[in-house]
């Protein structure tokens, strides 16, 4: 992140461009893939990385994200992406018709299709409205609460495009409130600055969004990422059920979506742990919402030291949960970002009562399914614990993964019952 700025700017001080280049088909410039290069592109995979694109001089010069027909060494056309010239990842495809028009309307459609999916899979608006190359929006995330939706873009490509994404929202679904979480740190591979703002309407309170039920409060002006973790819906169903009667521990409880959840199902006490004050002021605010607050506390604390002071005091709890940030941030953090899943597994798991059911995740990107299984193993021997996985889940359908990029399923999680 060296030398980008965080911008938090609210208002019209800093607009994303309001127009557009529109996008003329015939007259896109042509960006080559070195001979030999275009096998994985054409069986479905999305993106050409930098040493598989001819960069001419030419190619060079254009603009960041720009539109460009993407043509084979022997001439064929395999449809229009958007081309970054700098960054590892320099093309990603929008079409495999290279006629198609990008513009607002080619967008709305692309909107359109991942809202009947939403609408297929949930009853009310609260959702991952857009997953980037699962749905054919590279680079586009959009989470939506109602009528208020939260956008990241994470490439030079869908940047560019930005006066139209907001224009094919407006006509899609006609949001109240846009806010652009421009804030990831992966921008900065695409040489973008970190920005957050509100590029449409106004928004000073939390928003609600409903889950399984519960009703919940997300912070889309101060919390972190866009407000609310959808992707862990069906994983704190499951946990909830299994919490019924029992003591329950949520370490890094965000927002409270699994201590809610859990109380909600008749958990006799939740005790919901994160080093956020405000994350926990707002989850004890949706406690009350939700008529749970008698049997719930939000305590202030560093996990692993609560883990350890409370396993030391002879705490046990019938469920604990242990969802927390990504531990490993880039590749080269696997090794020790890794180890954290071990600690975390083994002081957790000394806080579960025989019989009694852990929940571990992890939202690495670097991080396999095989290796998290592995640390937690790991984990649970250090901790002198066995028992048996009940559940072994990724992120909720609204959170899909385009099949050539499977890395994209970041989300692990296992349900365990211990001995
Ligand atoms: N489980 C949450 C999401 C967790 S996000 C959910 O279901 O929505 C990660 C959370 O971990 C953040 O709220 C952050 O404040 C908290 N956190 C990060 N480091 C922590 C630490 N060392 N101890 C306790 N909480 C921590």
């Amino acid at each position: 992140m060296a030398g980008k700025r965080l911008v938090v700017t609210r208002g019209t001080d800093r607009l994303p461009p309001m127009t557009a280049h529109s996008d003329d088909p015939a007259s896109r410039p042509a960006v080559h893939l070195l001979r030999g290069h275009s096998r994985r592109l054409r069986a479905g995979h999305p993106w050409a990385f930098s040493n598989e694109v001819d960069m001419t001089p030419e190619a060079k010069a254009l603009p960041p994200g720009c539109l460009v027909n993407v043509v084979d060494a022997g001439g064929e056309v395999l449809g229009v992406g958007t081309f970054s010239p700098h960054s590892l990842i320099a093309l990603r495809l929008l079409s495999r018709r290279a006629q198609d028009r990008i513009d607002a309307a080619f967008l709305r459609e692309r909107l359109e299709r991942a809202a009947a999916l939403r609408e297929a899979l949930y009853r009310s608006p609260h959702y991952r409205l857009a997953h980037s190359e699962a749905d054919r929006l590279p680079g586009l995330v959009i989470d939506r609460y109602g009528d208020v939706v939260a956008c990241q873009v994470n490439s030079a490509g869908m940047e560019a495009l930005l006066p139209h994404v907001l224009e094919a929202l407006d006509a899609a679904i006609a949001p109240r409130v846009v806010v652009l979480r421009n804030d990831s740190p992966v921008r900065t591979l695409e040489g973008l600055d970190l920005y957050h703002r509100i590029a449409k309407g106004d928004l000073s309170e939390p928003v609600e969004l409903e889950e399984n039920g519960g009703r919940f409060l997300a912070d889309l002006t101060e919390g972190q990422k866009t407000g609310w973790f959808y992707d862990q819906r069906d994983n704190r169903a499951f946990v909830a059920a299994l919490s019924t009667g029992r003591r329950v521990a949520d370490f890094y409880s965000y927002a409270g979506g699994f201590a809610i959840q859990a109380a909600r199902a008749g958990a006799a006490e939740v005790v919901a742990v994160d080093r956020s004050e405000a994350s926990l002021a707002l989850a004890a605010r949706s406690a009350d919402l939700n008529g749970v607050s008698a049997r719930c506390r939000f305590e202030r604390a560093d996990a692993f030291a609560d883990m350890e002071r409370r396993a030391s005091a002879g705490e046990r709890f019938g469920v604990v949960v242990a969802d927390p940030p990504a531990f490993v941030k880039a590749k080269k953090q696997l090794a020790a970002g890794a180890k954290g899943y071990r600690k975390m597994t083994r002081l957790a798991a000394a806080l579960v009562e025989p019989g009694g059911f852990l929940f571990v995740a992890s939202c690495s990107h670097h991080m396999s399914p095989d290796l998290f299984a592995e640390e937690v193993r790991h984990g649970l021997s250090l901790a002198g614990r066995n028992g048996r996985i009940l559940r072994a889940a990724g992120a909720a359908a609204d959170h899909p993964v385009h099949p050539f990029l499977p890395e994209s399923g970041y989300l692990k999680s296992l349900t365990l019952q211990l001995d």
